[in-house]
């Protein structure tokens, strides 16, 4: 079995401990790789080798950041299908999402930052009475990125994009589920004329080399995508330091659906915002409130549309669910299947494993799951189950939608399906999350901010956010 390696001071080197943990491809149910079980060490050896780097990193100015991030995006594109391949074995996802996908969007994402940086810079503010005053912006110093399994590298780089091209260095973690894209970008940084220690990566369990990397002293900034939980732990270890903290956490999307919407975009969309990637995406619509007066009609179009999709090998290229990251989290969504039932809703569709044949037969599959039934303010309705599983709810008025659409603790993105964009508009106004969809879902534009309200985070990433959050402000004031 392979064995993967952190990657410290622009080496491969061997977790302190010599102990590993067993990677596997959910796919097949079986380890193909191990990965370093890294602590408190390896995370101190990698700091260390990032202030180091710092000292030179810092000094160089965003032209030259911009171009090496940039050739960092060309190698990563020249080696896409490969990195499709090791995406997708991961996490089970079609290779075809990963293909089209994750990996495209992580080359756009270090793109999108060398560009940025460009444009990126100092405010000032001149006055007869208040002088002449400058807002410089400042790198941190030496910064964590922790990224979670269900989209590994497209979320680690929208990470340490931001972070190198800023002047900072990294200490990175990607999910011990997920650790192979992250692995080899060792690879792609060290051609791309990376200094050695500027990124740093360093694989292993959160509750370890995660939590030595978020209460580390010499760490100025976390960035941490993942679980609301532990969101949590993460803000409790690094208070007492003060870390800059950005946190992208779960959430429980409404997708609101009217009778006057274009029923057969909406239904496309709606098919795509609940299954894709397994519904294992953080912006998943997974309550799919629908006016009463299209009620039935939608139940039937969108449970024949969902008997359509097919679960498979990912490897196939018309395969459209492929398997869950583990078979814990596959028994976790089953057992959200169970409470539904539980809780008196109505399985229309789906609600179990399924076994396939062949490479796969001891794979983590289910099938997409539609529940009817339910009472908003329920278990299943208000917990975040990151499966294929959407809960139908019914609404009269567009009050109603609103009230049903803000019943949750979480906030970080809504659907909205309207021809009426007054309507839509109002609505939006209205709803607490941070990311808003108007008749689509999923369109980026980078330069917008992206993040979630309540408990699904604090601050926001992407674009001129994302620069600001790993740099320091400093106003310098000067008479005459
Ligand atoms: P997770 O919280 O279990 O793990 C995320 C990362 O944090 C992993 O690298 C993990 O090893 C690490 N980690 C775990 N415990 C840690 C600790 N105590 N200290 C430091 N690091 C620790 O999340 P997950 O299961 O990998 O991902 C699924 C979750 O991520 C879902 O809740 C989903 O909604 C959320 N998510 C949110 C967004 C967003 O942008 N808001 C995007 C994708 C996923």
């Amino acid at each position: 079995m392979e064995r993967i390696a952190n990657f410290i001071n622009g080496e491969y080197v061997s977790p302190n401990s010599g102990k590993y943990i067993d990677v596997f491809e959910p796919a097949t149910g079986s380890a193909y790789a191990s990965v370093p079980n890294s602590n408190l060490e390896d995370v101190n050896a990698a700091v260390k080798a990032a202030e180091k780097a710092w000292k030179n990193w810092s000094n160089t100015t965003p032209e030259d950041r911009s171009i090496i991030v940039h050739r960092i995006a060309g190698e990563l594109e020249s080696r896409l299908d490969e990195f499709a391949e090791y995406e997708s074995r991961d996490t089970g996802k079609p290779l075809s999402q990963a293909v089209s996908v994750d990996i495209p969007r992580a080359i756009a994402n270090f793109r999108f930052f060398s560009d940025s940086i460009l444009n990126y810079k100092d405010e000032t503010f001149d006055s007869t009475e208040y002088g002449h005053n400058t807002v410089s912006r400042q790198p941190l110093g030496v910064v964590g990125c922790i990224s979670p399994w269900n989209l590994p590298l497209y979320l680690f780089s929208w990470k340490i994009a931001p972070a190198l091209v800023t002047g900072n260095c990294v200490v990175g973690k990607p999910s011990e589920l997920t650790p192979y894209t992250a692995f080899k970008l060792g690879e792609i940084c060290n051609k791309a004329g990376l200094p050695g220690g500027v990124l740093n990566i360093i694989q292993g369990l959160g509750m370890k080399a995660g939590s030595a990397i978020t209460s580390h002293p010499k760490i100025k900034a976390i960035s941490f995508t993942g679980g609301t939980k532990t969101g949590e732990i993460i803000s409790k270890s690094a208070a007492p330091s003060f870390k800059k903290l950005s946190l992208e956490l779960g959430g429980k999307n409404p997708n609101v659906i009217f009778a006057d919407c274009d029923f057969e975009t909406m239904l496309a969309t709606t098919i795509r915002s609940s299954f894709s990637n397994q519904g294992e995406i953080c912006l998943c619509g997974s309550r799919i409130l629908i006016e009463q007066t299209i009620y039935d009609t939608f139940v039937q179009e969108f449970v024949n549309r969902t008997k359509e999709l097919k679960i498979g090998d990912p490897k196939e290229g018309d395969t459209n669910l492929g398997a869950l990251i583990s078979n814990e989290h596959l028994e976790k969504v089953l057992g959200y299947v169970d409470l539904a039932r539980n809780e008196g809703g109505k399985i229309l569709y789906g609600g179990e494993k399924v076994q396939l044949n062949g490479r796969c037969s001891e794979g983590w599959f289910m099938s997409p799951t539609i529940i009817a039934g339910l009472a908003p303010g329920c278990r299943t309705n208000q917990e975040e189950i990151f499966g294929p599983v959407v809960s139908l709810i019914p609404f009269d008025t567009e009050y109603e939608a609103v009230e049903i659409a803000n019943a949750s603790k979480y906030g970080l993105s809504a659907t909205i399906w309207t021809s009426d964009i007054t309507k839509a508009n109002r609505i939006a106004e209205q709803i607490d999350a941070g990311v808003i969809w108007i008749n689509c879902w999923m369109i980026r534009d980078l330069r917008t901010p992206f993040g979630g309200m309540k408990n699904s985070g604090v601050g926001r990433e992407g674009g001129k956010e994302a620069l600001d959050f790993f740099t320091e402000q400093k106003n310098i004031c000067r008479i005459q």
